[in-house]
């Protein structure tokens, strides 16, 4: 009578894993996740219910289309997208698409963020300039890899909002301001890096002049309401030389009168 107790171990843990494997694997209802009173999660400074969804996004849609640079990946791991879409949405926020934030604004698909962050070869120390703020998510990122970040935005009940999300969740390093960054922001450059997330049909050229030499900025070019060109445009001295990364469709730069 003492052969069945490795069985009973064995089948325990069978169990046991066959569990682990399938919480990790089936995309659990947020509700169920949240009241699953077997979470060994520490807690972290940021309130952070939705790690495993985000761990998920980082791996299916962003990873596995081939963003490699170790910070980005760090980065879209970390910032809880979830605070910075609308109520309405949040079920949404670690989906594959765009979402709207209000005011004919969208909060752009992750994989996006993810290019063209990786495009602007950001590293510690760089100062970056964002051209609209709208949920402040993408201003969020870029604080997660150097604390130099300045962000314009054009609706001001946006740039607000952003605002109160960005200090709620910790990020006051990131200057913000209401305006129209088609300008840029001549008081804090030359910057390392410009990310225009709304598109304009030519390229700004106070944002040409405002970036540094070895600078990179980050920018969709094309008619309004139709598919634009993402572009990189690096500095070299006087030297522009221009990369187009593939089509995208973005909200129109719209301007102040
Ligand atoms: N980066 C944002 C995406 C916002 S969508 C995020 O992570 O959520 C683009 C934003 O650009 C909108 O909020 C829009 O109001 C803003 N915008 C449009 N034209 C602008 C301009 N000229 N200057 C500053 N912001 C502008």
């Amino acid at each position: 009578m003492r052969k069945p107790v490795p069985w009973v171990i064995a089948g325990l843990l069978l169990i046991i894993a066959l569990t682990v494997f399938v919480m990790r694997t089936l995309p659990v209802p947020r509700t169920t996740a949240r009241e699953t009173p077997t979470t060994r999660e520490t807690s972290t400074a940021l309130p952070d219910d939705r790690r495993e969804e985000r761990l998920r996004m980082v791996e299916l849609q962003i990873r596995a289309r081939g963003v490699k640079d170790p910070r980005v990946l760090a980065a879209m791991e970390k910032v809880p997208r979830h605070e910075f879409v609308p109520a309405d949405v949040l079920d949404e926020a670690y989906n594959d698409y765009p979402l709207p934030i209000g005011y004919g604004q969208t909060i752009s698909q992750p994989y996006i963020v993810a290019v063209m962050t990786e495009l602007l070869k950001l590293k510690p120390g760089d100062k970056a300039l964002e051209i609209g703020t709208g949920s402040g998510y993408q201003a969020a990122i870029l604080a997660e890899i150097t604390d130099k970040v300045y962000s314009i935005e054009i609706i001001p009940q946006l740039a607000e909002r952003a605002r109160a999300t960005l200090d709620r969740m910790g990020y006051h390093s990131v200057v913000t301001r209401h305006g129209d960054g088609y300008w840029g922001w001549q008081e804090h450059a030359p910057f390392d890096a410009i990310i225009v997330t709304a598109a304009p049909d030519h390229v700004p050229q106070p944002l040409l002049q405002q970036l540094a030499d070895g600078g990179r900025m980050v920018i969709p070019v094309g008619p309004p309401g139709g598919y634009q060109s993402l572009w990189l445009i690096t500095r070299e001295g006087d030297e522009y030389r221009n990369f187009n990364w593939g089509g995208v469709r973005f909200v129109p730069l719209t301007r102040l009168e």
